[in-house]
């Protein structure tokens, strides 16, 4: 049987979370179950219905995350409704959880799973590697399977089914690990989920400068991202970066305002399905991995931009 790990943010199941349900269903030869950790707001279960998922089963009893005892719990609803195909969207929290869960289910993983397995000789998935610069493929070949997905690189398709909902307690609820503190994004849209995502690097010049990139965001519907140094310098907040030491993205549109292109930044964003590079220097790298270039000064550029969009848009 096929199931999912439904991570829910304050009651809601995201976009990265529908995409694993869509891929479950396609990948199962039956029932799909979902597992979450509390209880969804209404309306979210129909959701997971909506892209095929029968059974959703949610524990109560936890007060904080604490990665090892939700896998303990997950592993263990997988493991009482004979789940062995198991789909993450591969998140934080999905990072600190899949490998977990796969170790006391004795289950082979893949992460960053980009594709539909190829099951004609095995169960093969196509992953990224090397920082989304190549691909591999794996054979999971354990009994138990643990599949983690790119958030963006499936199609969400629908199949709606009904979805009956259970609720268990938690057995093992001592928390590892304490979390004494909380500090949210403030970002609109989540960064992972964005279809379009409007970033800025050091080009900028200083955090004073952010309202254009704003502004630009807010019309087009995107989130907002930065390159490292941005946020080392606190121009823009940490959630904000992008790269190989920040998140991994794969928007619709991904537009580079003031961002040389060095290949750290890129490693995190060149699964974008189209790039659109502003910068004052012809020769800067990210103009190779583009697909629009702009060669111009972003404080020229940039007001030119928002007119444009805003006039197409009303
Ligand atoms: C181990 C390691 C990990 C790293 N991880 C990451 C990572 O995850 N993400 C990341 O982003 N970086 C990462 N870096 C840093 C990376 O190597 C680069 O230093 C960084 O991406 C550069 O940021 P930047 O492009 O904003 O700044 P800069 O390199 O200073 O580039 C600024 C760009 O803005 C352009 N510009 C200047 N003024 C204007 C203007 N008025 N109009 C238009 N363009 C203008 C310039 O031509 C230049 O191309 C990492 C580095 C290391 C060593």
């Amino acid at each position: 049987m096929t199931g999912i790990y439904a991570e829910n943010s304050e009651g809601i199941f995201k976009k990265s979370v529908l995409e694993a349900a869509s891929y479950a269903s396609q990948i199962s030869q039956g029932q799909v179950t979902a597992v979450c950790i509390g209880q969804p707001n209404a309306g979210e279960a129909d959701k997971l219905a909506q892209y095929g998922v029968n059974k959703l089963i949610c524990i109560d009893g936890f007060s904080n995350f604490d990665a090892q005892t939700y896998s303990k719990e997950l592993a263990q609803a997988f493991a009482n409704n004979q789940i062995s195909q198991i789909v993450f969207a591969n998140t934080y929290e999905a990072k600190s959880i899949a490998p977990r869960v796969a170790v006391i289910m004795n289950a082979s993983i893949a992460s960053n799973v980009i594709a539909l397995p190829e099951t004609s000789s095995g169960f093969k998935v196509k992953r990224g590697v090397f920082s989304g610069k190549g691909f591999a493929y794996v054979t999971l070949d354990r009994a138990n399977k643990v599949i983690a997905i790119t958030p963006n690189s499936t199609e969400l398709k629908e199949n709606s089914t009904t979805i009956q909902i259970e609720t268990i307690s938690a057995t093992q609820t001592t928390a590892q690990t304490a979390i004494s503190s909380t500090s949210k994004a403030g970002g609109k849209i989540p960064l992972t989920e964005a279809e379009i995502v409007v970033s800025a690097g050091r080009g900028m010049k200083g955090p004073e400068n952010w309202g254009m990139v704003e502004d630009l965001a807010d019309i087009l519907g995107a989130a907002t991202a930065c390159s490292k140094p941005v946020s080392d310098m606190d121009w823009r907040p940490h959630s904000e970066h992008v790269g190989q030491t920040g998140i991994t993205i794969k928007p619709n549109l991904y537009i580079a305002i003031g961002i040389s292109g060095a290949i750290q930044h890129l490693a995190g964003v060149s699964s974008s399905k189209v790039i659109v590079v502003i910068n004052k220097d012809p020769e800067a790298p990210f103009f190779k991995a583009a697909d629009y270039g702009i060669v111009g000064d972003a404080f020229e550029v940039l007001p030119k931009l928002i007119e444009a969009a805003k006039a197409s848009k009303n």
